[in-house]
């Protein structure tokens, strides 16, 4: 990957946001691997010396890194254990996961995972934390044999303002949020499923064939909406979500229906980092 600092940032911080200190330890597949869509996964490897990015890009993901050593070189209650990287084999493949902090109780351990974030994922709590942490549940119940009690996510809002207002408005710029857990049959099956998912996609690419294409999920697809419209006014008089909704109020308005597609705004926004080279993207292919 080539790192650019197009904005002159100092050469002291630059160094120091450059250090990439991932690591899936040994294991074929961390948990956070295999929630990555297998195609970016693939497309990233492939590409990787081409990449490029500017360092002002990773602000988000070098404030993850920062709070996380802060935490690491913080004395743990006697009770906590803080970033353990557990191993499990599932059908002959090694996976593996780094736990935040496992915090022992009466009743069992609560796992904690830290997440620099906006308000918007707290507000709309995110899909990929659900299966994150279970993953994690699942992983430390089937090496430690430690019954796990509570999910939890201890968010830092970096967009959070004391203005902000709505009923689901976080109160204060660090919270927790609780993760519904799933059975241990739930997980299992979710892990085989993202497990067979990779697996399909490295053997495509490996017979040199296309690689499976990312879902709309995978996308970040946003929702095709109607407008409803009336020459001679600017703005729209309602946006609707049904085309037949629309249809109908664009009658009574004596108006017109404009469509506004869906966006993938992983893709367009190059979140993936690789879609100049994704011919799903490239070709406007929509599944
Ligand atoms: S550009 Fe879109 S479809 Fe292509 S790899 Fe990236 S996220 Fe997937």
């Amino acid at each position: 990957m080539n790192i650019t600092n197009n904005f002159n940032l100092p050469a002291a911080l630059v160094n120091a946001m450059m250090k990439d200190e991932y690591t899936k330890g040994s294991s074929e597949y961390s948990v956070t691997g295999l929630l990555q869509p297998p195609k970016v996964a693939l497309l990233r490897e492939q590409y990787d010396s081409q990449i490029e990015i500017d360092i002002s890009d990773k602000m988000f993901a070098f404030l993850g890194t920062a709070l996380h050593k802060v935490l690491e070189s913080t004395k743990m209650p006697d009770d906590c254990t803080f970033e353990e990287r557990l191993y499990a084999t599932v059908d002959g493949t090694q996976i593996s996961g780094a736990i935040d902090v496992q915090e022992r109780g009466p009743f069992g351990t609560t796992i904690w995972d830290y997440k620099v974030t906006s308000v918007w994922s707290v507000i709309n709590q995110k899909q990929e934390w659900v299966e994150q942490l279970n993953m994690y549940k699942w992983l430390m119940e089937t090496t430690k044999q430690e019954r796990v009690v509570a999910l939890k996510i201890c968010a830092f809002l970096r967009d959070w303002s004391q203005n902000g207002n709505g009923t689901n408005y976080p109160k204060a710029s660090i919270v927790t949020v609780d993760i519904p857990i799933w059975t241990a049959t739930e997980t299992e099956a979710f892990i085989m499923e993202r497990l067979n998912a990779h697996r399909k996609a490295k053997m495509a690419r490996d017979f040199g064939e296309e690689l499976p294409p990312c879902s709309n999920a995978e996308r970040w697809m946003s929702e095709t909406t109607f407008a409803v419209k009336r020459e001679g006014r600017k703005t729209a008089i309602r946006v609707l979500t049904s085309e037949q909704e629309a249809k109908e109020m664009a009658v009574k308005e004596n108006g017109y229906v404009e469509t506004r597609l869906g966006e993938p705004r992983r893709c367009a926004g190059n979140y993936c980092q690789v879609n100049k080279w994704c011919s799903q993207y490239q070709s406007g292919l929509v599944e």
